[in-house]
């Protein structure tokens, strides 16, 4: 369809104004990209004119840079080898990324959603690696473990999703017991990053993009590396001479030792966006100004509260996740009776300024989705658990 060719007519929304009083104070409830805080937004147009269409070789963006690194370290209080690296082009890129330059020959995939199916997918589309493995859960079930590989089907690396954003599911972390003869554990910690809780110590490759927990816009990857994951890197590009010395042919972009270099005098392979750091920054900072991991997971923890504790009352919406304790505090999933059309509540909230409570479009449920990130205030969501029940009330 061409750009220009208008929206369908809306007839189908019903007329209903939520009244002033029920409205949240922000209506932003998106789970990616997510609500970006008004003071972060304000902070970067005061700051705009020395930055803002500014070398990202000079100090002031790097310096932001060096802020994401510092302050990622003082957040999850990082081992001495860790290296926090950063790169164009989000998650999606560093599934790419760890294709070319972390999974040596195999790989097995906790898949139980739409994300970790993804990367399963583009490990499986790599024509240099053997077939992966994925080890599978019913979206909004308990998540799966790893499994031990299948003797001649062993495997390099472990791909972990820590919140399956597309469900709302959150798994546990940890290292594979009989993982011990360097495999690697690899995180897609996209949305989690810094709400749930992850140690370094079982983890080689936690990664992530900061349009969700971290409250900025989309576009960079960012990875914590842990020194096994940093000499993979180095190893499979070989002599770093793109073709021979043993290694195989990593483009730069997708080169995450050359990435790595960057970072270590902070800078990026090629231009970032700077918005994109310095909304990052803030929000990091903002973060551990009060506290930290604690401050952060606290609010998304009272929001979650909150929600599943009105689904669970309430006589036409139930949590869709079962399990409570995988149940995710920063994306919650609500299903609705049959008989509530989710699609028009969300589309009468959208209408009233509430914006992004649509579930997982392939996920194909009557369904609320909730972002519940440490930028969204928990009265907002109490505020809009009342909106629902406004607009259900006069359907
Ligand atoms: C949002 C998300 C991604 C994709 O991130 P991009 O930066 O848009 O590529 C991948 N994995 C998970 C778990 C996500 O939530």
């Amino acid at each position: 369809m061409p750009p220009s060719t208008p929206p369908p007519p809306a007839t189908s929304v019903p007329d209903i104004r939520i009244p002033a009083g029920l409205l949240p104070a922000d209506g932003r409830f998106g789970s990616g990209p997510s609500k970006v805080r008004t003071e972060a937004v304000a902070a970067l147009a005061a700051e705009a004119p020395r930055l803002l269409g500014t070398s990202h070789r000079q100090a002031p963006v790097r310096g932001l840079v060096g802020r994401v690194r510092a302050g990622l370290r003082q957040l999850w209080d990082l081992p001495e080898g860790h290296q926090v690296v950063l790169g164009n082009g989000g998650s999606t890129v560093f599934w790419d990324v760890a294709a070319a330059s972390l999974i040596a020959e195999r790989s097995q995939h906790l898949v139980f959603g739409e994300f970790g199916a993804k990367f399963a997918d583009a490990a499986g589309s790599a024509p240099h690696l053997e077939a992966p493995v994925r080890v599978e859960a019913d979206p909004g079930a308990t998540p799966p473990h790893p499994v031990p590989p299948m003797p001649g089907e062993e495997v390099d690396v472990y791909a972990l999703t820590h919140n399956e954003t597309s469900t709302g599911v959150c798994a546990p972390i940890s290292r594979p017991p009989w993982a011990n003869h360097g495999e690697l554990v690899v995180v897609d910690a996209t949305s989690g990053a810094g709400v749930l809780g992850w140690e370094p110590g079982d983890v080689d490759a936690y990664y992530f993009a900061p349009q969700k927990v971290f409250a900025a816009e989309g576009g960079l990857w960012v990875a914590v590396l842990s020194p096994a994951a940093l000499a993979r890197a180095e190893e499979l590009r070989g002599a770093g001479d793109q073709r021979g010395a043993g290694g195989r042919w990593v483009p730069a972009s997708l080169d995450l030792a050359r990435a790595a270099e960057e970072s270590r005098s902070d800078q990026t392979l090629n231009t970032p966006a700077v918005s994109t750091l310095f909304l990052f920054v803030h929000q990091l900072e903002w973060v551990l100004a009060n506290g930290g991991s604690e401050f952060a997971a606290g609010r998304s923890r009272r929001s979650a509260g909150v929600l599943y504790g009105w689904a669970e009352a309430s006589p036409y919406a139930r949590p869709f996740v079962s399990d409570a304790g995988a149940r995710s505090p920063v994306v919650g999933t609500v299903d609705l009776d049959q008989s509530v059309p989710a699609a028009t509540v969300c589309a009468v909230l959208r209408a009233n300024g509430v914006l992004d409570t649509e579930p997982y479009r392939k996920l194909g449920r009557n369904q609320l989705r909730i972002g519940m990130f440490p930028a969204v205030d928990p009265e907002d969501v109490e505020a809009l658990t009342a909106c629902v029940d406004h607009v259900v009330g006069r359907l």
